[in-house]
């Protein structure tokens, strides 16, 4: 019998990407509806200004928590939206195709909350004074996890906290902190060293919700960055400050590595803004090419020119795959720790040679900072680093294979 084979319309992948109709229902499908008219009439028009200035938006922030993209993984109970990691790859991966500073934004609220409320779970009356106002976006709360001394050896931690009675006090400081310096920045889930180092000579390491107004807490100046420009990033500085007891989150001494373990999965947003971000230089490509002649045809006739096109789709499409296979594997029990790893190291080298490529099939408007493509170009960059380096995934990658640094 012969099977009847559809193809994809081109509508249908310029404007959602590589199909994937087994990993999504008809809720994703309305999410990611709303998200991409929200990215066309919200996130588009002053995308390439915010980041050419700097500049992150209150309004838009406060915009991204009326639309609910920071509480997707919080129960409804705090004002959440009780969805599932799809639902939030879906906003990083919508939120990307036009402006990957505001993914980030997104991404490390999303993330900061979801663990919040993992470590907190036994602390009902902590979740519902914290987490209702950061889901709307009224406060941000950060991550703190990476020191001056280096972020890929996450474990080496020299910001301690010592106990003082019922207090605890902290010195020290974090550095590249996201969303720590915004008109709405009023936690940071900070990790620190706590008790004697073990044999291996490190110490265990606790979490801690500490309040940026805190006496002692310095923000520092924002960062000036190639990319994710119009994201907040600063350091921090503790200088004694004193927390209550109830400032520890979680088991003491064992924050970090439950915060490793159930963070796992956010990698995978990461590689969601990257097949977003390759989708952003499609589009641009698309746009560039239909209104450019040389030689006497249209810029995309030539088939040096479609071949490229051609791999900045393929390009996305992989990331694509990636991602929702693990976050389709995590929303329905499966493990993940592969999955995660190898998505975010494939989709992060498949954006960077998508937007390369992007920049290069510009000409000289792919070098001029108000086309989408530099923009892109600009942002794929940091997309190997934060959540981990290349090498940080090869190491997991080689550990699940018996090899390497265990
Ligand atoms: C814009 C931005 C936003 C960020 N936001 C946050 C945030 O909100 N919270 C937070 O905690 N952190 C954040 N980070 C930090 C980010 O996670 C780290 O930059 C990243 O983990 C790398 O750490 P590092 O910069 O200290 O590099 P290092 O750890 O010093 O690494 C330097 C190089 O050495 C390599 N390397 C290190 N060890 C090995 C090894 N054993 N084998 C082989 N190669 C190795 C690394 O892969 C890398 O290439 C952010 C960073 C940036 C740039």
């Amino acid at each position: 019998m012969a099977l009847d084979v559809k193809t994809q319309s081109r509508n249908e992948f310029m404007s959602g990407g590589y199909a994937l109709p087994w990993a999504f229902s008809p809720e994703h499908d309305s999410w990611k509806t709303t998200l991409q008219e929200f990215g066309i009439n919200r996130i588009a028009p002053e995308a390439a200004q915010r980041t050419i200035e700097e500049k992150f938006d209150p309004d838009l922030a406060l915009a991204v928590g009326a639309l609910g993209a920071y509480g997707l993984l919080i129960p409804t109970e705090y004002g959440g939206q009780g969805a599932d990691l799809r639902s939030l790859c879906l906003a990083a991966e919508e939120t990307a195709v036009h402006d990957s500073s505001l993914a980030v934004t997104i991404h490390v609220q999303a993330i900061s909350l979801a663990l919040l409320a993992h470590l907190g779970k036994d602390r009902p009356e902590l979740l519902r004074e914290t987490l209702p106002k950061a889901v709307t976006g009224e406060t941000f709360i950060s991550f703190g996890l990476t020191e001056p001394t280096g972020g890929t050896d996450a474990g080496h931690i020299e910001t301690r906290a010592i106990k003082k009675g019922a207090d605890w006090v902290i010195n020290g400081s974090k550095q590249f902190i996201t969303n720590s310096g915004t008109p709405f920045s009023k936690y940071v889930i900070l990790f620190a060293a706590t008790g004697e180092a073990s044999g291996a000579g490190r110490s265990p390491i606790s979490a801690f919700l500490v309040p940026l107004d805190a006496k002692g807490v310095t923000v520092g100046p924002l960062y000036r960055k190639l990319g994710w420009r119009a994201s907040d990033t600063h350091p921090l500085f503790f200088d004694d400050v004193r927390v209550p007891g109830s400032a520890l989150l979680g088991e003491e001494g064992r924050g970090y590595g439950e915060a490793l373990r159930f963070l796992t999965w956010a990698r995978l947003p990461i590689a969601a803004m990257c097949s977003g971000l390759a989708r952003g230089c499609l589009i641009d490509i698309d746009r560039f090419v239909a209104d450019r002649t040389s030689f006497g045809k249209p810029l995309g006739d030539h088939q040096a020119v479609a071949f490229k096109t051609a791999e900045v789709a393929a390009l996305g499409s992989l990331a694509r795959v990636m991602t929702y296979d693990g976050a389709w594997k995590y929303d329905h029990g499966h493990p993940i720790q592969q999955e995660a790893a190898t998505a975010k190291l494939l989709a992060a080298e498949a954006a960077n040679k998508a937007a390369y490529i992007a920049t290069g099939l510009l000409g000289g408007y792919g070098f001029m900072e108000e086309s989408a493509a530099t923009r892109h170009y600009q942002d794929a960059r940091i997309l190997t680093i934060g959540e981990g380096t290349p090498e940080v995934q090869k190491m997991l990658i080689a550990r699940l294979l018996g090899m390497g640094q265990r």
